[in-house]
């Protein structure tokens, strides 16, 4: 590994764990974030699922394709945003992480905050939302609302931006509008226009 990579690898991609045995015989590996390290959003998801198993990259199944419409519709391509879980393994039978696999792996998750220090974390779900925010959320009212969070070792607070599931809208066709509205808050926040080079001005080509 030359300097290069070992600088990009530094807080950002946990090669061997094994706090959570229920997880280590579950998963086929470890499922880092995605994304530059310098990204100004980061968005944070719950856990992997069977094709981020599969794949070893975030949000790559039918949430994905959701994240992915939305963040091209205003402008953020997902190869300009940093895509990462609150636990890097598959839990089984795709259950929630439990409260001690959450810890485990807050660590982890806490260095890449700190080492991509974005403009904005936008938690994708309630389970990244309780966790970062350390109480309980209902993320259906609450999409769209951001707070002041502090984590990892930042000497000041971060904005974390509540939001929907991507799979909410495939369960319910209704919050699909609350989705793309965070998702262009978070945009906003980032200072990128739905009109910049690949946002709307794209959109005829599709
Ligand atoms: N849902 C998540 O919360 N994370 C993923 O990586 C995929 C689906």
């Amino acid at each position: 590994m030359d300097a290069e990579q070992a600088e990009h690898m530094e807080g950002l991609c946990v090669t061997d764990c094994t706090r959570c045995p229920a997880l280590v015989d579950s998963r086929s590996r470890i499922v880092d974030g995605t994304g530059p390290a310098d990204a100004d959003v980061l968005f944070v998801g719950e856990a992997p699922g069977a094709q981020e198993d599969a794949t070893g990259e975030p949000f790559v199944g039918r949430s994905g394709t959701v994240l992915d419409d939305q963040l091209r519709t205003v402008g953020l391509e997902r190869e300009s945003v940093r895509i990462t879980n609150c636990v890097r393994c598959r839990p089984p039978d795709n259950r929630d992480p439990t409260t001690d696999e959450l810890e485990n792996c807050r660590g982890y998750l806490e260095a890449e905050i700190d080492r991509v220090d974005p403009d904005v974390v936008v938690t994708l779900g309630k389970v990244p939302s309780e966790h970062l925010l350390e109480r309980s959320v209902a993320v259906t009212s609450e999409t769209g609302s951001v707070e002041e969070v502090r984590l990892g070792e930042a000497d000041t607070p971060r904005p974390v931006l509540i939001c929907l599931h991507p799979a909410a809208t495939l369960y319910d066709r209704s919050q699909e509008s609350a989705f793309a509205e965070t998702i262009q808050e978070a945009a906003a926040i980032a200072g990128v226009s739905p009109t910049d080079e690949g946002g709307q001005s794209r959109l005829g080509e599709y």
